[in-house]
């Protein structure tokens, strides 16, 4: 029989209990060992039966187990511990106070919107690693105590369940989630009846959401989730379920999570009293819309012009993006577009917003295609990639968008993503280098008095719970698989705790190359079946539903697996979610990580392993090209300039089977007497001290802090004080700016020189007459720009100079020189405003000549 409806009731908790309640909703336990311990303590089988989540623990254990429970005074006084520490934990001043203490004007809200989170499996809320990613943003932000808000949507079927085919085909199911089951909370009004957003379609429509919140340490997390009965049926299913349709659901999605998901933060403030945002964070593109609805409020209240709306929205704003390529970039037929922002509809999506202006900001090359990162890079003053080479990839990719500037001028910074320490480092890591470390995320110190061989048996330990891992889930992947009982001894002796394990787990797009280590399978078989010095590998990753050819990558991964030959040493594990990531970052020896270069933006789960002092075995890519050196792991060589790319695949995977039999598989078995393996251990703790407090998130929050929230709300207050006047002067100086721009020139110029040549380190005199086309003098920077000049006269290595204005008018600069050899110079006049960011903001310059 099929249920016609499902519901969830929840637990009944006696009242010496009723504090258990709050510890399973609050998301910090997901965590804080110790919380989990003490929902472990009421039923030790039903707790790893439930996979270790409190709420289904609670939902399932028998009430004669609580009432006992209820009058055990040794677990009600440690339930009252863990409850006053959950309490300490969210009122005590943390980082992010003692830095207001310190007198500095710090945001008083901050909203931080993402299609996904990944917090924990018992609130699947997430595709891989930009889900996990916001996650952890949210848990260090409650860390550090940050006044910050997530939104994003709740969605049905959460992304999908993974199992394998008998072919090893990736097959796809998607289980409904119930809310009321999940550690969320209705939002509701003073009278108790659910919070309702309400979106505009086109044709009269209306798209309801209700709002769920969830509780990530000291921040609410709000998700919105159009299943509700008020929402015709078509409406309802906006919200089933994370990257499944067409780009219509597409676009329905993110209009929700940015129009609704303002709205839902503007109720929830009012509501609660948490103080209304200053500072916006779009996590990716895909919020962008949230700008939008912002632009509708200000030309609303206080009545502020189009311009003016804008100026003010992007000062308070910042921008993230996570792709090195275009392809990645989420782009929407305009004509879509049109249709849902349609400001003649009888009632629009946001009135008083001009359709052509959404239309100018999401402006691509294509004139048919609206580009959802440039609208995030012009709804926001600050914008920036997530590790230094993406950064320095994207200034290049996007630089059209400033012409006329350098690269490096291009206004996009870089903050290197991070992985929050105590989530993904293995707990008895942390007893045995201090947990206090770890939470503050000062990294891991303390390390010294812990000897070699106390961290080499950690190692093994937790390699041997991975093997014990793997053999447990295989067995249930071929039972899913339609294997019988009877044939599947061999999984209980697959792997070996004693080998060289090397962990590849990631999504299936191309560009991570989850086959290169088939390049050559007899290679790959001598080192998997090397008698003396042998490796095991352990693979998993979800293919994206429609990608047939991700699908096929782990087809032949598990064929190849398959073998009786091989496999007891290679494995592939379907299911690839944060707790089989645990498994593996904590688990594996060696993270091996092989994208074409420079295709993966960050990559993050190499940081995961790091903090379990695995070491990585990686492309220079992402954030291992910052971060790698000689004695933290290895670099697999790049197969640079070579354009073809069956060939540069195959160097590389040569470049790569070298690497492992030549150093990693030595490093690995040349053992101490003790049977330590000192080379290795060594790599081990420089990783841990190194890398340990670079790659966590607590660096990365604190830089968004200091580099991005901070000078974000000082400039929204500065264009919203005195009621928007500094909006309206900046609106007033762009449209003048804007006006007079074609008129403005560099007339002449020219460069007086001291003797026959100039000598390096001398100085010479360059001389400008420039038109200014009515505007003023004090509208404009004028420079001197010098540098090495190549065969096509580009200038390189440049400094600048400002120029000065003489008694006849005339620009003057003495610069000194900087370089011995061919050189030039230019001159160029810039917008200056002291609202603005930064020189190139509006992407206008006018050069000389
Ligand atoms: C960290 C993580 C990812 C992202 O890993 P990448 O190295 O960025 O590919 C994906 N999925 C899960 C479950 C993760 O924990």
């Amino acid at each position: 029989m099929r249920a016609v409806h499902r519901f969830t009731v929840r637990a009944h908790l006696p009242e010496p209990l009723q504090a258990l309640g709050t510890l399973a909703t609050n998301l910090r336990w997901s965590w804080h060992p110790p919380t989990q311990d003490l929902f472990a303590a009421i039923d030790k089988n039903l707790w790893s039966e439930v996979a270790g989540d409190p709420l289904k623990l609670l939902a399932r254990v028998p009430a004669d187990r609580l009432s006992t429970l209820a009058r055990d005074e040794e677990f009600l006084a440690r339930t009252r511990a863990v409850d006053d520490d959950l309490r300490r934990y969210l009122t005590v001043p943390r980082w992010y106070q003692q830095r207001q203490d310190e007198g500095g004007t710090l945001p008083s809200s901050i909203a931080y919107f993402s299609m996904e989170f990944g917090l924990t499996d018992a609130l699947p809320n997430y595709s891989g690693g930009l889900g996990v990613l916001a996650g952890d943003h949210l848990k260090s932000a409650s860390d550090l105590g940050l006044p910050l808000i997530g939104v994003g949507l709740l969605y049905r079927s959460g992304y999908f369940r993974q199992s394998l085919s008998p072919e090893g085909w990736q097959e796809e199911h998607y289980p409904v989630l119930d809310p009321r089951a999940l550690p969320l909370e209705l939002l509701t009004d003073d009278t108790d009846r659910p919070v309702i957003v309400r979106v505009a379609m086109p044709a009269g429509r209306m798209l309801r959401a209700r709002v769920w919140k969830a509780q990530v340490g000291r921040v609410p997390l709000l998700l919105l989730d159009s299943d509700v009965p008020d929402n015709e049926e078509t409406l309802r299913g906006v919200t089933d379920r994370l990257y499944g349709g067409d780009a219509d659901h597409r676009i329905r999605q993110e209009i929700l999570a940015g129009v609704g998901g303002m709205r839902a933060v503007r109720a929830y403030c009012a509501l609660t009293g948490h103080p209304q945002p200053e500072v916006f964070h779009t996590n990716e593109g895909h919020a962008g819309y949230l700008g939008l609805e912002r632009v509708r409020e200000l030309l609303n209240d206080p009545g502020l012009r189009f311009e003016e709306a804008l100026a003010a929205v992007r000062a308070g704003t910042v921008f993230t993006t996570h792709t090195p390529v275009r392809a990645g970039i989420d782009r929407f037929p305009v004509q879509l577009v049109r249709h849902y922002f349609d400001d003649r509809a009888s009632e629009p999506l946001l009135p008083g917003v001009p359709t052509e202006r959404v239309l100018e900001l999401g402006a691509d090359d294509d004139g048919a295609k609206f580009n959802m990162a440039h609208m995030g890079l012009r709804l926001a003053q600050r914008a920036n990639g997530v590790s230094e080479l993406h950064g320095k990839v994207i200034r290049s990719m996007f630089s059209g968008l400033w012409p006329g500037f350098g690269t490096e001028e291009i206004p996009i910074s870089s903050v290197t993503n991070g992985v929050h320490g105590p989530t993904w480092s293995a707990r008895e890591l942390g007893k045995l280098l201090g947990e206090s470390e770890m939470d503050s995320g000062v990294g891991l110190r303390g390390m010294e008095p812990v000897s070699d061989s106390l961290l080499w048996e950690l190692r093994c330990s937790l390699r041997q719970r991975l093997v014990d891992e793997v053999r447990r889930r295989l067995r249930s992947a071929w039972l899913e698989r339609g294997a019988s009982e009877l044939e599947l001894g061999w999984c209980d002796s697959v792997l070996d705790p004693d080998v060289l394990t090397i962990g590849f787990a990631r999504r299936v797009p191309t560009y991570k190359r989850l086959t290169l280590m088939l390049r050559e399978p007899e290679r790959l078989k001598r080192l998997l079946l090397d008698p003396q010095r042998p490796v095991q590998l352990v693979v998993a990753g979800k293919s994206h539903p429609a990608d047939e050819g991700g699908k096929a990558m782990i087809q032949k991964i598990v064929q190849f697996a398959d073998d009786p030959e091989v496999r007891h040493r290679i494995v592939f594990l379907p299911g690839y979610d944060m707790a089989l990531a645990r498994y593996l970052y904590s688990g594996c020896d060696v993270w091996l990580n092989n994208p074409v270069r420079p295709l993966e933006a960050c990559g993050t789960s190499g940081m995961k392993s790091a903090l379990n002092g695995g070491l990585n075995l990686s492309v220079r890519d992402g954030w291992w090209d910052e971060m790698h050196d000689d004695h933290n792991g290895w670099s697999i060589p790049t197969a640079n300039g070579v354009s073809d790319p069956a060939r540069r695949d195959a160097l590389e995977a040569a470049a790569l089977y070298d690497l492992v039999a030549g150093q990693v598989v030595p490093a690995f078995y040349e053992r101490h007497t003790d049977g330590v393996p000192a080379k290795w251990m060594s790599m081990v703790r420089n990783t841990l001290a190194s890398l340990g407090p670079r790659v966590q998130s607590s660096r990365m929050v604190r830089e968004y802090v200091d580099h991005h929230y901070t000078p974000a709300a000082l400039s929204a207050k500065a264009v919203s004080e005195d009621g928007y006047r500094g909006a309206k002067e900046l609106a007033e100086y762009v449209a003048r700016v804007v006006a007079a721009w074609p008129g403005v020139r560099v007339e002449d110029s020219e460069l007086a020189v001291e003797g026959p040549t100039p000598l390096l380190g001398s100085a010479v005199t360059v001389r400008a007459r420039v038109e200014l086309a009515g505007l003023d003098e004090s509208d404009v920077d004028v420079e001197v720009v010098v540098g090495r000049v190549d065969d096509d006269d580009e200038l390189h290595d440049v400094v600048t100079q400002p120029m000065r204005r003489d008694e006849s008018r005339r620009y003057v600069a003495s610069v000194t020189l900087p370089h011995a050899g061919p050189a030039g110079y230019t001159v160029r006049v810039l917008p200056r405003h002291p609202l603005l960011s930064g020189r190139a903001e509006l992407g206008r310059v006018v050069l000389a000549g």
